[in-house]
């Protein structure tokens, strides 16, 4: 199926399908059906909300997980296992605290049994690239967060691969800091600097993704799979504030905020539910800002988002979890890039703080089913006391560990405000207010 006119894409995916196999229960099927291609010379965004398979394809394409289905081609050929010139950056910068910065560079040389001279002129030359000069001899732990990533960024380059992969590489970086590593990482690649021949990005920051991709695939999620591509044509460097640039900020918005298409048929194969969404860390005060806001002039119950966005000084992406998490709870919803206010969240925003907890309370109850399974199994218990662990390993079965952890968190404060119950940090145990 290769092009017969030229060499084979550097990458082609394609029916990748993942299904994470779970003891508890019935698989979860967090893929399906995607495929994409990526040609040399080109950096690609993966762009997609939490929990929709970003970071799992990017481990599919690393070799680093096999897919339930479908097929992997490097060069053409079928991926088996990790492959030579492929190298990866993770949010985190996973670096060994007991190894100077340029042992943590020189290690990415290691295992190919590169001599030791070699290995150091390289490590040097990638060091220096990326800004990182004079630091050779520090040690992880008196670096800032951001010379830490560049550590990472080094470790990677320094194998010249032809596929470099990033997995949110900015995420974890204060806003400052985040963005002088992106422009910096952005000229290295338009001087043709970067040793790499291609770069594939995941990230859920939409502004990111449209200021340094030349394309950017949309994710769905639930489950997981490219459903646009939009070529970004803009010359660099980029400017946010370019007309152009902020027009297709609020296209991929409003792409993102679509209501789902029904589903496409299924692929054969088992039948897999799709996964649980996992919830986000927000917090009730952001939450009744945000509805206060959108009740009142100039929106009247409903707002462009990124207009929002910019008028309460906001970045896009952290405003986008929170309107998601709205629209979870039911007080909103996105649609086409706006977001709108629902009768409950009219409710809401105009209700004193007493009746406000009521209605959050009865928003948690039909909303997020955990919420009501937690009151039960409180009003059961004798001592009406439980353990978070159960509820813990339940969200488990549904989603990885770290999610689990976000969704018990949001889940905690949630309802802890809305006085559906306790939670005592201490014993990680949930109880009744009224029965303590
Ligand atoms: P993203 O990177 O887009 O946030 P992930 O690929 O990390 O998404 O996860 C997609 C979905 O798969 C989530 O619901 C997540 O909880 C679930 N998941 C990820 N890794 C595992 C795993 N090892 N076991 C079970 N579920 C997982
Ligand atoms: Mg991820």
């Amino acid at each position: 199926m290769n092009d017969v006119t030229g060499p084979p894409p550097l990458l082609a995916v394609r029916g990748c399908r993942q299904a994470y196999h779970k003891d508890a229960g019935a698989d979860l099927l967090v893929l399906d059906n995607v495929a994409l291609t990526l040609q040399e010379g080109e950096m690609v965004a993966l762009l997609g909300r939490s929990g929709s398979g970003k970071s799992t394809l990017l481990r599919i394409v690393a070799g680093l997980l096999r897919p339930t289905a479908g097929e992997v081609l490097w060069h053409g050929r079928a991926l088996e296992g990790p492959p030579e010139g492929v190298a990866m950056v993770f949010q985190s910068f996973a670096l060994f605290p007991w190894l100077t910065v340029q042992e943590n560079v020189e290690l990415g040389l290691e295992a190919r049994g590169i001599p030791r001279a070699e290995r150091a002129r390289r490590a040097e030359e990638a060091i220096d690239l990326i800004g990182l000069g004079g630091f050779e001899s520090a040690y992880p732990k008196e670096l800032s967060g951001g010379m830490r990533q560049r550590v990472g960024l080094a470790r990677a380059l320094v194998v010249h691969p032809d596929l470099l992969l990033m997995d949110e590489p900015f995420s974890a970086l204060d806003v400052l800091t985040a963005e002088t590593l992106r422009t910096d990482l952005i000229d290295l690649w338009i001087e043709k600097k970067l040793p790499v021949k291609a770069v594939l990005m995941v990230t859920h920051n939409i502004e990111e993704a449209v200021l340094m991709c030349d394309r950017i695939l949309v994710f769905a999620v639930n489950p997981g799979r490219v459903e646009h591509e939009l070529a970004v044509k803009l010359a660099h460097p980029r400017n946010r504030q370019d007309p152009a640039f902020r027009q297709l900020v609020e296209d991929i918005y409003a792409l993102m905020t679509r209501r789902p298409a029904p589903s496409p048929p299924a692929a054969p194969g088992p039948a897999v539910p799709a996964a649980v969404v996992p919830l986000h860390r927000v917090g009730t005060n952001l939450m009744a800002g945000l509805l206060e806001t959108l009740a009142a002039a100039p929106y009247h119950g409903r707002a462009d988002l990124p207009a929002l966005a910019a008028a309460l000084q906001m970045e896009l992406d952290d405003l986008f979890p929170l309107g998601e998490t709205l629209q979870t709870l039911g007080f909103a919803l996105l649609e086409e890039g706006d977001i709108l206010l629902t009768d409950p969240g009219g409710r809401f925003a105009a209700a004193d703080t007493d009746t406000r907890k009521v209605l959050f309370a009865e928003a948690l109850r039909t909303h997020v089913p955990l919420v009501g399974t937690i009151r039960q199994v409180l009003e059961e218990r004798w001592n009406h006391r439980a353990s978070a662990v159960r509820f813990r390993d339940e969200l488990e079965d549904h989603m990885s560990a770290d999610y689990a952890e976000d969704t018990l968190r949001s889940v905690i404060a949630w309802g802890r405000y809305a006085e559906l119950y306790g939670y005592d940090e201490e014993a990680e145990q949930f109880f009744l207010e009224d029965a303590a």
